[in-house]
């Protein structure tokens, strides 16, 4: 492959930037942005220039290591490994049965390896839980999505950043997290209104484009948004003829506002009521009004409803289907949109239920297997997989991609957990992952350079990853481990089909058939790469060329009536109180540009550690450091209910009195939040927790 030019996608965050990479020899490469993608258009961010140096690294797993009776790991050829993986699962199933097994997976690993995953575990090993590391980051989105339009369904595309004239970003901070993102609405010429709705002073919330910053208070979003949601209906700045078209439920979110009343929403979100009646009167003098949301929004303890709140403004305001408007959710992951679709984790293939009868023989005769290898019934989500390890009733469970022993909420829980496993397997390319660590067997994975498939982006884009490099020693792509597994458990049989990546598309399109996610037109992997990714959905037949293309135009939706709901609900009380003594609401979020989520990656590459803070942080207003006698720079404990930890105070405006900011990417931020999930969604509320502070 020396010398040669390849174009893949890159393989951090859900933008889904492509790049060229030229292999020039002895282990190193170039990293090109691709200037003619549409979505990146020549620009990468620091991770993804950097995005194969990590690869690179000394802690790479080259073989699979199995514990040893003294506690230490031992190197075993994969033969050993595979045998070993499932006579201790066989054994977990026929003692404890088919509940007492699980899988945590990721949205990092291309489509086709997540659905070959779903295949094997859940139709050949008969699994019945499964979930993503995707439930800490876009269930909530997922959920809010399927049950307002339906499906699963971001109805919008890139080139809505450039063209749109009243922007709302709300719990977003693109700036840092999604850079490339936040150049495309630098390269706006409408000289848009850009409005952050973030109780932090974050980095975009003080960006020299952002016209306005509302500082909310910490979860009083769904007050907010019920507050301008009453603001346009009482002015009646609201799109009555699309409502009559393509909405239903008005009447019904119209009384229940009326049943609240402005200045109480207000005292809620502690905003003045110009703030309100400003946005409202903004969203209808625009032409063309969006709203993205990321983590803010999804990570809560109602967050399905606060997303829904954004997506019922977009509704009865007609800011949908049309250039630059839409109730946008940007993702998280490079392929959370992947998992969210074809992972064969919380639905089917293609958003087919599991609980459905129809919908299980459907996917039994696209699969051609027996329809009663399909389990009737939906797997626990992640956090009630965590809850059965600690009730004994999980004894093995299996990791793949993912490092939870660092990112799962209150983690006390999950080390609490991996005491009461019988066997935990990590999957994964490092060896020195915070969970590998605990593991009883070690696989050594490749990485997304060193395999291929495809990824899917936040606006739908369906991209090619390409083999760029060779994966190191006997580490092998997650693909292939799936499949040494499935003959080792000797269901391999079934999925005969199932032989490669390509292959394995094929299939998925066929699940995908007559969905709203129909890509049966996509005539291969050389399409994607000739088309530059292509945005679903592509049904067969489809001559539609255009590079952006965004969903809704002809304002119907993926319901059985056609209709997009409004979803509305009272009040939840916030997961914990603040008291005299816990006075202090704790924020969580990304730290900067140069990392992302656990460090497993950015925090291996010079460049990218030599940028970032060396030790974790709490940031703290000047007025309470200076109550407090916290001077910059000097150690903090910050102490919640569950846990209390000691880092450097970062004294400053970021955050208001009150507030503190710690950035999630070190191992003691997950001590502190309580264990609080959205209802629906059940994603955890990683961004409220009361805190105390004290000089340390
Ligand atoms: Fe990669 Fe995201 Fe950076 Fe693009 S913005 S280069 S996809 S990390």
């Amino acid at each position: 492959m020396n010398g040669t030019a390849i174009k893949t996608t890159c393989s951090y965050c859900s933008v889904g930037c492509n790049v060229e990479v030229t292999n020039l020899g002895e282990g190193r490469f170039r990293v090109v942005p691709d200037k003619e993608y549409p979505v990146n258009q020549g620009r990468v961010c620091p991770k993804g220039y950097h995005m194969l140096t990590a690869f690179a690294s000394d802690d790479r797993g080259t073989t699979p290591l199995l514990r040893t009776a003294d506690g230490g790991m031992e190197a075993v050829p994969w033969s050993r490994a595979f045998d070993v993986f499932a006579s201790k699962f066989k054994g977990i199933i026929d003692n404890y049965g088919r509940d007492a097994a699980a899988f945590i997976s990721t949205g990092q690993l291309p489509t086709e390896e997540m659905a070959m995953l779903g295949a094997v575990a859940k139709f050949g090993m008969g699994f019945y839980h499964g979930d993503g590391n995707t439930r800490q980051c876009m269930a909530t989105t997922a959920v809010a999505y399927k049950q307002s339009f339906g499906f699963d369904a971001p109805p919008f595309t890139y080139e809505d950043f450039e063209v749109s004239d009243y922007m709302v970003f709300v719990g977003a901070n693109p700036v840092i997290t999604h850079p490339v993102i936040w150049q495309r609405v630098q390269q706006n010429s409408r000289n848009p209104k850009i409005v952050v709705v973030d109780p932090r002073f974050s980095e975009t919330a003080r960006a020299p484009e952002t016209t306005e910053h509302i500082a909310l208070a910490p979860k009083s979003d769904l007050h907010f948004f019920y507050s301008v949601l009453k603001v346009l209906i009482e002015n009646d700045w609201i799109d009555r003829g699309f409502i009559e078209r393509s909405v239903e439920g008005f009447d019904e979110m119209k009384a229940h506002l009326d049943g609240l009343k402005l200045d109480e929403l207000l005292k809620a979100a502690g905003l003045e009521e110009a703030v309100v009646r400003g946005m409202a009167e903004d969203i209808h003098r625009a032409e063309a009004a969006s709203f993205y949301w990321t983590m803010g929004v999804n990570q809560g303890h109602q967050a399905v409803r606060i997303a829904q709140s954004i997506i019922n403004i977009a509704l009865v305001t007609g800011n949908i289907g049309r250039p630059g408007t839409g109730p946008n959710s940007i993702t998280g992951q490079a392929n959370a949109m992947g998992s969210r679709l074809f992972s064969n984790t919380t639905a089917l293939y293609g958003g087919y239920a599991y609980t459905e009868e129809a919908d299980r023989k459907k996917m039994a005769e696209i699969l051609n297997i027996p329809v009663d290898r399909i389990p009737d019934k939906n797997s626990l989500p992640y956090n009630m997989i965590i809850d059965k390890v600690n009730a004994g009733e999980i004894k093995g469970l299996w990791v793949i991609a993912t490092n939870p022993i660092h990112s799962w909420i209150n983690k006390k829980e999950f080390f609490a957990a991996r005491e009461k496993l019988d066997f935990l397997v990590v999957q994964d390319l490092y060896h020195s992952t915070e969970t590998a660590q605990y593991a009883d067997l070690f696989l050594p994975a490749a990485a997304s350079g060193e395999k291929s498939g495809v990824f899917i982006n936040s606006e739908r884009r369906i991209a090619a990853v390409r083999k760029v490099m060779d994966p190191p020693g006997e580490a092998k792509s997650d693909f292939d481990i799936f499949k040494g597994i499935a003959k080792a458990w000797g269901c391999d049989n079934l999925l005969k089909e199932w032989s490669s990546p390509e292959e394995v598309f094929k299939i998925l399109q066929r699940t995908s058939r007559g969905r709203p996610c129909d890509i049966t037109g996509i005539t291969g992997y050389r399409m994607l790469q000739e088309r530059k990714g292509v945005q679903w959905p592509y049904p067969e037949g489809c001559r539609d060329t255009a590079l952006h293309r965004r969903l809704f135009k002809d304002g119907k939706f993926y319901t059985p009536g056609g209709k997009a709901k409004l979803l509305f609900e009272d009040f939840a009380p916030l997961p914990e109180q603040l008291d005299a003594e816990f006075d202090t609401v704790l924020l969580t979020g990304r730290g900067s540009v140069f990392q992302f989520h656990t460090l497993t990656r950015t925090g291996k590459v010079p460049f990218l550690r030599d940028k970032s803070p060396a030790e974790n942080y709490v940031e703290i207003s000047s007025e309470d450091a200076g109550k407090l006698g916290i001077a910059d720079g000097s150690m903090v404990k910050v102490s919640s209910r569950r846990a209390s930890v000691k880092v450097k105070a970062l004294v400053g405006d970021g955050v208001k009195p009150g507030q503190v900011y710690m950035p999630m990417h070190y191992m003691e931020t997950n001590y502190l939040p309580p264990s609080a999930f959205d209802p629906y969604s059940k994603e955890p509320g990683y961004k409220y927790a009361a805190v105390k502070l004290e000089p340390a």
